[in-house]
């Protein structure tokens, strides 16, 4: 069934598509936004654990299969904002030296073709839209730039101190740059959590919404695109096809970006393979899909029997010592952040057969960190689509040494904070939340698939704004690069009138 003609459609509403709609929406171009979920509705549930962590609420009921061929349900959410509804709001920028190749211990993370001079006047819009906090000349990685839009979220008093003995120990800790808006009452209900208060920044609430105040602006909701149709040469996107409500719909535009995050905008290009692209939309280079990474992440938590721990708002600090050379080593090995508080429910996904009296008794007196090293770009780790279109992920994650010295390192930290026992968990190979790099920006189409402003090198109305143009994975949360990038693409857009 054909629809009106649009001259932008955006697939997906996250941390890319939200933010491009964003900034096209004060453009007279008429933009349609694609999103397969609908609105997260503000609810009681949006901050309860249980309904969050063990009904699994708003997570994706889609399952896909891993290497084995093992079904798993993954990490990820299907809504209006994306992943960005639930995420820390961890909002950083790449280091310098994270565009310039880097020496790891198992190899190299390729130069982006595009450097931080490059991105930094979008990455400062973009801390103004996500309303970042931060604090200048604190963090020893970090890169040029002008003072945050907001000054930091302060320390809960345990944080302070907890601060205070890092200092002691030779450490550099700094504020986390975080996404926060008037209203945030810091409850210990943020990561993973949607805020019921709409006072975190997220794609929903920071772009979507006041895009769609615009009149040139139309969002569906509940609409999966399920492929794209090139016209007979393969050069142009003339169509999506979309699933809405029962009915396939065929919508044509003149621009299509495709912001369906890491995984699934490279399912939909392999999805969307016709007799001039048979190996998949875009994949001349053979690359659409592979290069897959996510961080080698490892949550932490120091536990001492008879210090409950009183904080409330956890989230606030960041350890960045080691992100270029560790102590032991001239090897990078990432960063450590502190967490949101762990809930029992939550500890208790891990192993249910614990009592959950038990788990609460534990979690109130532990202090949760994340530790967080770059994984490395490998053609073997890769998105493909079986014949029914289902999703495959190969995932077998890399650069571990390096990882494991940063965990060892931080379990020492904690010991010297005090705490007697040091916990530790990690998704391994089904790790998504940081998903990037399976559709890679770069010069050369022999060696990515897009050009530096996001341009299919193979389609020439095709842009892929969300976190598969990322040629390495640095060791700093993904999400602000992706909407600077994502600013980048739309100025890029409006200047040559596409
Ligand atoms: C719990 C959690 C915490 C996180 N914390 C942080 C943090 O603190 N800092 C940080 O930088 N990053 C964080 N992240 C990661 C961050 O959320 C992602 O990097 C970011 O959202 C990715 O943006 P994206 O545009 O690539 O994809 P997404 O934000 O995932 O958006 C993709 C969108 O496309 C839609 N979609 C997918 N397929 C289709 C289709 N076929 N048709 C129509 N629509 C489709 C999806 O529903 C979704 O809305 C976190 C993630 C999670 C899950
Ligand atoms: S800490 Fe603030 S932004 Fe986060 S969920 Fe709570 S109120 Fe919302």
């Amino acid at each position: 069934m054909p629809t009106e003609p649009y001259d932008i459609v955006i697939i997906g509403t996250g941390a890319g598509g939200g933010t491009i709609a964003h900034a096209l929406s004060d453009s007279s171009a008429r933009i349609l936004l694609l999103e397969r979920g609908d609105f997260v509705p503000q609810e009681d549930e949006n901050w309860n654990p249980e309904a969050v962590w063990k009904q699994r609420r708003y997570q994706s009921a889609e399952r896909w299969l891993d290497d084995r061929g093992e079904e798993f349900r993954p990490y990820t959410h299907y809504n209006v904002g994306g992943n960005t509804k639930f995420w820390g709001s961890v909002l950083y920028r790449l280091r310098r030296e994270d565009f310039q190749a880097m020496e790891h211990m198992e190899g190299v993370s390729p130069a982006w073709p595009i450097d931080y001079a490059t991105l930094a006047p979008y990455y400062e819009r973009a801390e103004r839209l996500y309303h970042v906090h931060g604090e200048l000349g604190t963090d020893p990685t970090e890169p040029a730039r002008g003072a945050f839009p907001h000054p930091p979220i302060p320390h809960a008093d345990g944080m302070a101190t907890i601060v205070e003995q890092l200092r002691r120990q030779g450490l550099h800790p700094s504020p986390l740059p975080l996404g926060i808006r008037d209203g945030c009452v810091l409850c210990n209900t943020c990561n993973s959590f949607a805020c019921k208060v709409h006072a975190k920044s997220e794609s929903d609430v920071c772009c979507v919404r006041p895009a769609l105040e615009r009149p040139n602006v139309t969002l569906w909701t509940n609409a999966y695109a399920t492929r794209l149709i090139t016209n007979a040469a393969g050069d142009t996107v003339v169509a999506v096809e979309v699933e809405r409500n029962g009915d396939t719909l065929r919508v044509e535009s003149s621009v299509f970006i495709v912001s369906c995050g890491a995984v699934n905008s490279a399912a939909l290009l392999l999805r969307s393979a016709c007799d001039t692209h048979p190996a998949g939309l875009a994949n001349s280079s053979g690359l659409v899909g592979r290069r897959y990474m996510a961080h080698l992440a490892t949550m932490m938590q120091g536990f001492h029997p008879f210090r409950k721990n009183a904080t409330v708002f956890q989230k606030t600090v960041a350890i960045n010592d080691f992100y270029f050379r560790g102590p032991d080593t001239t090897y990078p090995l990432g960063q450590i952040q502190s967490q949101g508080r762990t809930h029992g429910v939550m500890a208790q996904t891990v192993v249910p057969q614990v009592p959950l009296s038990w788990y609460e008794w534990w979690v109130a007196r532990g202090v949760d960190w994340l530790a967080m090293s770059e994984d490395l770009p490998s053609r073997d780790n890769r998105v493909t689509v079986d014949r029914d279109g289902r999703i495959h992920l190969t995932y077998r994650p890399n650069n571990l040494k390096a990882h494991r010295m940063l965990v060892k390192e931080t379990r020492r930290i904690l010991r010297r904070l005090g705490f007697w026992v040091v916990m530790t968990h990690s998704h391994g190979r089904k790790n998504t939340t940081h998903q990037c790099g399976t559709i890679v920006f770069g010069v050369d189409p022999r060696e990515s698939v897009l050009d530096p402003y996001c341009r299919a090198h193979d389609v020439a109305n095709l842009f892929v704004v969300d976190a598969s143009f990322f040629p390495s994975s640095a060791a700093v949360n993904p999400a602000l690069t992706i909407a600077a990038q994502a600013l980048r693409v739309a100025d890029h857009i409006k200047d040559t009138n596409l």
